[in-house]
């Protein structure tokens, strides 16, 4: 097997990523060879942590300075790209210090690039607009103003393909009601129970957010807290007590949220004009769809509901509505996912503005985090220490073969096998996927649509 050095086949870097299954590890999950597979002016390396209490992209940065500035540079060889920035927050003193000192060491062209402490600073689509000047389009990608964008966990595990390994564990932070939030490191398909372990957790009766706080998946009951598990894209586990304010918004129905809509929305437009992706210019406009969506059935005319629903599509759900502007606690970004539904569902697809101008106002609508914690009742859990770092040895592990946008992953190993850590077990199926391997190492127990079950080898 051979090594990918700078300067080597362009071909063989974008390879190694495949092979290595390293998919974006911050965001959904899109297949990394895909993205890499390009050239662009700017690499920007997203490091902004961009939901209030996650710990992870912090954690890489201070305890893998020097290997993350070595790769950026490989990428950005790989891509050509003459700007290589990183960009985190202004108040991440401690990793920008690291980063600082790992780039002066190395010598290399990379910049940081320092940003405001605001939601959503790490949407990257925002990220671009500050750090270029530059909209992406409606709809678009980074790659369409001259963009790569990739999170810092991306990087390192990029850092490891290029070395032949495969991804196979996930860094993730442990914070909310526990005594010090904790950062683990665990094979992927680790039950997350197997994870809360390693935190001592405050509250007995609990729920825990996959991800953060702003756009994390909701697991409330017990079962759905025994199911879930490590994937490729888990960078956090955020416990709450069960009956906090984020998992009563969490839990309403849709119907509940329309009659919300129909009855107590004002009219206010607070939504539309403190989105995100309104103030660089696209058309998000959730008050009118707000105003709009109880008589949803009636408007049967393509174009009349495109004119009225439209703009749903150019959500990109960051809940910035509806955890923060909404004075009436009502939920804009479900009513606007469920609007996107109904456009997909009669085939609808609204034009896209490829040059969008971003609005003057940008600058001053921001809305600083704090304020953000403090309005989703989150204050009591903030937490200033340095997590320190627990390896998660499971019993056994479930691995998804969908974690990753596209199709699901073909499994390669049959039931009985044994498998050791960096073994592939699942393939990327044809088209959009990424291939699968295991960081467990045991005996195959269980294969269905959904996963590969490994258990420990019988003594
Ligand atoms: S969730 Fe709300 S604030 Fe965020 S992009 Fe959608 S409409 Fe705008
Ligand atoms: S902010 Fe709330 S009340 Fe105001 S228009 Fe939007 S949904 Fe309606």
């Amino acid at each position: 097997m051979h090594h990918w050095q700078t300067g080597g086949d362009e071909m063989e870097f974008v390879e190694a990523i495949q092979k290595a299954g390293v998919v974006g590890a911050g965001g959904a999950g899109f297949p990394t060879h895909i993205k890499q597979n390009a050239a662009a002016e700017y690499l920007i390396i997203n490091a902004a942590e961009c939901e209030p209490l996650i710990e992870t992209d912090k954690y890489l940065c201070r305890t893998f300075a020097d290997r993350i500035v070595e790769t950026v540079e490989k990428m950005a060889a790989h891509l050509k790209a003459g700007h290589r920035v990183i960009a985190l927050k202004a108040k991440y003193k401690q990793e920008i210090k690291a980063l600082k000192e790992a780039i002066d060491r190395q010598k290399a062209g990379v910049e940081i690039f320092e940003m405001g402490t605001y939601y959503p600073a790490g949407d990257e689509q925002i990220m671009v607009e500050q750090v270029t000047g530059r909209v992406v389009p409606e709809r678009g990608l980074p790659l369409n103003v001259g963009c790569v964008v990739e999170n810092v966990g991306t990087v390192l595990a990029i850092a490891d393909a290029l070395e032949d390994k495969p991804v196979t564990d996930k860094y993730l932070s442990v914070t909310g009601a526990v005594k010090e939030p904790v950062m683990c490191l665990a094979p992927l398909g680790t039950p997350i129970e197997d994870v809360l372990r390693q935190a001592e957790l405050l509250v007995k009766d609990y729920a825990v957010i996959l991800g953060g706080p702003m756009m994390g998946k909701l697991k409330k009951d017990r079962e759905a807290v025994r199911e879930a598990v490590v994937t490729k894209t888990t960078g956090n586990l955020l416990v709450l007590p069960s009956d906090h304010y984020l998992m009563k918004r969490g839990t309403m129905s849709v119907e509940r949220m329309m009659r919300q809509a129909a009855s107590a929305c004002i009219q206010c437009r607070a939504c539309t004009d403190l989105c995100p992706r309104q103030l660089i210019g696209h058309n998000v406009e959730p008050h009118r769809v707000m105003r709009n969506i109880w008589r949803q059935e009636s408007v049967t005319d393509a174009a009349k509901f495109e004119r009225i629903f439209g703009s749903a599509a150019n959500c990109s759900s960051c809940g910035t509505c509806e955890m923060f502007s909404c004075p009436m606690g009502l939920s804009p970004r479900k009513m606007n996912d469920y609007a996107k539904a109904l456009l997909r569902e009669r085939g609808i697809q609204p034009e896209k503005n490829q040059e969008p101008v971003k609005s003057t106002a940008l600058g001053h609508r921001r809305i600083p985090t704090e304020r953000l914690i403090a309005r989703l009742d989150l204050t009591p859990y903030v937490s200033h220490g340095l997590p320190k770092l627990y390896e998660v040895t499971p019993k056994e592990v479930f691995v998804p073969l969908s974690q990753h946008i596209g199709k699901p992953a073909v499994p390669v190993a049959a039931v009985g096998d044994e498998v050791k850590r960096g073994d592939l077990i699942a393939e990327a199926a044809e088209g959009l996927s990424a291939n699968i391997h295991t960081g467990f190492e045991g005996v195959v127990k269980e294969i269905t649509p959904q996963g590969i079950r490994i258990g420990r080898r019988e003594a």
